[in-house]
């Protein structure tokens, strides 16, 4: 017998009660009672996204629903800035690029945050770009990205929208859409809302529908306008991922009833805890400044990093390898969504064995240590 332990920034664990709902027998998308499901799923996506847009849950990966916000609210013609500064964050520049845009990148070394200055500059160089694109938590690197400077300067340059892949940010952190001013939010079902991946949202304001119909992007599947249409009538325009809908409800109501502030609290404590276990046994943390949602450490000289990773999954323990160029010197531990302390527990004493295994000097315990001593400072 084995247990299996998803400590991975993406897909992240699922809860029994929405994996046994999920279970139940398939209902009919344009019966009743799943538009008495619907109609409640939207009304707390809205609640978790803090704004009175309508949130779109589109089927599809949070890629689609990048792509989805992008050729619904630009133009052929149009120049968007895209900050880079990791895999995500230089995604957005490839789908651009892919409908023939001119993509102007704000390059960010990969674990910094951009420099406003240089976004500044790029935004002062391009009076007509027509958005700016920003992946807030970049997963790839572990990177939070400093929102509110980035969306002040975004507003000062008057024409682009700012369009955030909040995907590792949504549920993590406090991102009060309407407030905020943000024109686009994105995110995605397999990350903080803790159901399996094939859902991406898209929530936009005002300002970002007023540009939809201008739009001569080639878009069926993903015609906003249509899918906005239905989703009033708690319907979709297409079948939807059903199950996954009726998932979402129930990990919904799991969230409404802890609380938004609550929730963030949770993944401020974990990330705490998980940077001080990681950082008792020798590691490092990659970004400069980290994001409450994965831990990108960095493994120290002589270590393996993939072999870390290797190890922990014999032992039942899934984390996830750095990415691309970040293979061989970090890997992510993922804390958001459906996480305790007791997950972070089970990655760090794997973590403790598999360095001891590349024949780290190891004080067993230590990384445990240092998450209780985070954790006991947060009884009140
Ligand atoms: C997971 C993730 C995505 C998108 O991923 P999909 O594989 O398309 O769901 C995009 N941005 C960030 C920051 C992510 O973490």
């Amino acid at each position: 017998m084995k247990k299996h332990f998803l400590v991975a920034p993406g897909p992240t664990p699922v809860p029994e009660q929405a994996r046994l709902a999920m279970a139940e027998s398939l209902l009919h998308h344009r019966g009743p009672d799943f538009k008495a499901i619907f109609e409640e799923v939207r009304a707390q996506l809205k609640w978790v996204f803090q704004t009175e847009a309508e949130v779109l849950a589109l089927t599809c990966s949070g890629t689609g629903a990048f792509e989805a916000a992008m050729v619904n609210f630009t133009k052929r013609s149009d120049t968007v800035i895209v900050i880079g500064g990791g895999k995500f964050g230089e995604r957005w520049g490839e789908v651009g690029t892919s409908y023939g845009m001119n993509v102007v990148e704000v390059p960010v070394e990969w674990g910094k945050v951009v420099d406003l200055n240089a976004l500044q500059h790029a935004l002062d160089k391009n009076p007509n770009a027509s958005m700016v694109t920003l992946s807030v938590s970049e997963t790839s690197t572990g990177v939070l990205h400093p929102l509110s400077d980035i969306v002040e300067l975004t507003q000062k340059h008057g024409k682009a929208l700012l369009a955030v892949d909040g995907i590792t940010a949504v549920g993590v952190h406090d991102i009060p859409m309407d407030e905020m001013g943000i024109d686009i939010l994105v995110s995605g079902s397999q990350k903080a809302f803790s159901i399996p991946p094939g859902l991406g949202f898209v929530a936009a304001s005002q300002r970002a529908w007023s540009r939809a119909d201008a739009s001569d992007h080639p878009r069926y599947y993903f015609d906003l306008r249509r899918e906005l249409k239905n989703h009033l009538k708690n319907q979709t325009a297409f079948t939807p991922a059903i199950s996954l809908i009726v998932g979402l409800r129930v990990v919904l109501r799991m969230m409404q009833e802890e609380g938004l502030e609550a929730i963030f609290d949770r993944h401020r404590v974990l990330a705490e805890a998980t940077r001080a276990g990681v950082q008792a046994l020798g590691l490092g943390i990659f970004p400069e400044v980290p994001a409450n949602s994965v831990t990108a450490a960095s493994v120290p000289d002589g270590v393996n990093a993939s072999g870390l990773v290797s190890f922990m999954r014999k032992d039942g323990v899934t984390i996830a390898a750095g990415q691309d160029r970040l293979k061989d010197t970090t890997i992510r531990i993922g804390h958001l969504g459906y996480f305790d302390s007791t997950d972070i527990v089970v990655a760090l004493a794997s973590l403790e064995r598999a360095l001891h295994a590349q024949g780290q000097p190891i004080e067993f315990g230590s990384s445990i240590r240092a998450l209780q001593i985070i954790l006991a400072g947060e009884v009140k």
